[in-house]
């Protein structure tokens, strides 16, 4: 029997490395562009100037978020288009004898099938950088790999299903010696933990409004003044975003993602504190009620907000199913009609098995006291439930 509805009946939602909810006040920031903006950003008539104006505005908030200039800023559709348009981007416009990418196995998709993409296209030879066990970038094996004839190298800041921080400033360094680019898919990172490009030494950052509390389909690359010269636009049209991105701007979404940075930015520091303390309540409530439970990664260099938990003994999917109406995820894949488990975890040394035990929670901004308490006593009795569903069939 299922219990669940009886026993939670109170709506979480921890999903935030998923998509977080929209912060009310980017929602107050957007409404006048949405409901009084009209023009085009790059009409030089007055409506024009106000559009291009507010996203000016947005532009230095997002560079304050990331350390960057505002004029390295190139909006985007999200970070999956700002990650296409780092490695195309670069790969395209390349010339002489760099022709190798290197990219980390925990990547996001969408650094994994562009690289996949230009290496079946020919444009560039694919080398995947392993993780430990830890879920980290193998530093010696990135140095074995890594040669005068590589153009690019590209490793996220935080992985999003395990929230495992990579070492970013020590891979810069190690690219830039090697003369190559580092591009760094900072999602999951920015505005979670301090993100500074420069102290960092990334020549490409990808970033995403909807994971800090801003609107969906907006995000940005943001580069350095030489990084940018060295990419040319997957987008090809008016030439607007310095050429690199043609297309009438977006600007109450781009609005949206300025005060969202801004946001996040001024609140970063106490949300981080605040939410690793409920993190950590809900691993220790989980683990205080049922066994076998144990966290995939590093559980010291992650994010504050995310926990990737394997049940053993459990389907991921049916707990998640089973959680209902407390939101979790996990980090299989739908392909061709086959769930694939989690890339990540495999990468890391887990078996396809353990991969699907996992699930992932994600807290942020919302999340409450209570919010954790739901969620520990639904994921407890929803293993329970599946574990014993099992035992029944086999
Ligand atoms: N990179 C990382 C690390 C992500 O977590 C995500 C979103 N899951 C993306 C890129 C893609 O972002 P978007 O869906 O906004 O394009």
């Amino acid at each position: 029997m299922n219990t669940q509805d009886e026993v939670v009946v109170k709506e979480v939602y921890l999903d935030y490395n998923g998509s977080a909810p929209l912060d009310p006040r980017v929602a107050d920031a957007m409404t006048p562009v949405l409901l009084e903006g009209v023009g085009n950003a790059s009409s030089s008539h007055r409506f024009g100037r106000y559009q291009t104006a507010v996203v000016d505005r947005a532009r230095e908030q997002v560079a304050a978020l990331v350390g960057g200039r505002a004029a390295d800023v190139v909006f985007t559709a999200g970070a999956t288009e700002a990650n296409n348009l780092a490695l195309r981007g670069a790969v395209e416009a390349a010339h002489g004898d760099r022709r190798r990418i290197l990219v980390s196995a925990v990547e996001h998709a969408s650094v994994h099938k562009v690289s996949r993409s230009l290496s079946e296209q020919g444009l560039a030879k694919l080398d995947v950088i392993p993780v430990s066990s830890g879920g980290f970038v193998d530093l010696e094996e990135m140095e074995e790999l890594i040669d005068d004839d590589v153009l690019l190298v590209s490793v996220m800041a935080a992985n999003s299903e395990t929230g495992v921080l990579n070492p970013v400033d020590e891979i810069a360094e190690r690219v830039h010696a090697a003369g190559a680019l580092f591009h760094c898919d900072a999602t999951q990172m920015v505005g979670r933990l301090p993100f500074d490009l420069q102290r960092v030494g990334a020549d490409l950052v990808s970033i995403s409004s909807h994971k800090i509390c801003g609107p969906g389909g907006v995000g940005a690359l943001i580069g350095t003044r030489q990084s940018l010269r060295l990419i040319q636009p997957i987008i090809h049209g008016g030439g607007q975003e310095r050429g690199l991105r043609s297309g009438s701007l977006n600007v109450a979404g781009i609005v949206g993602l300025g005060a969202a940075a801004d946001t996040a930015a001024d609140e970063r520091a106490a949300e981080a504190s605040r939410v690793v303390k409920l993190r950590d309540r809900l691993v220790a409530d989980i683990k205080a009620k049922i066994p076998d439970v144990h966290e995939n990664g590093d559980t010291i260099r992650r994010l504050p907000n995310t926990a990737s938990i394997r049940f053993e003994g459990t389907d991921a999917e049916a707990v998640v199913t089973q959680m209902d109406p407390v939101a979790v995820s996990t980090g299989s894949a739908c392909s061709s009609g086959s769930i694939d488990p989690s890339a990540v975890l495999l990468a890391m040394g887990l078996s396809r098995d353990a991969a699907f035990e996992t699930v992932r929670f994600s807290l942020g901004r919302f999340t409450t006291g209570s919010d954790i308490e739901a969620a520990a006593a639904s994921a407890v009795t929803a293993v329970q439930y599946v574990r014993s569903m099992t035992r029944e069939t086999f």
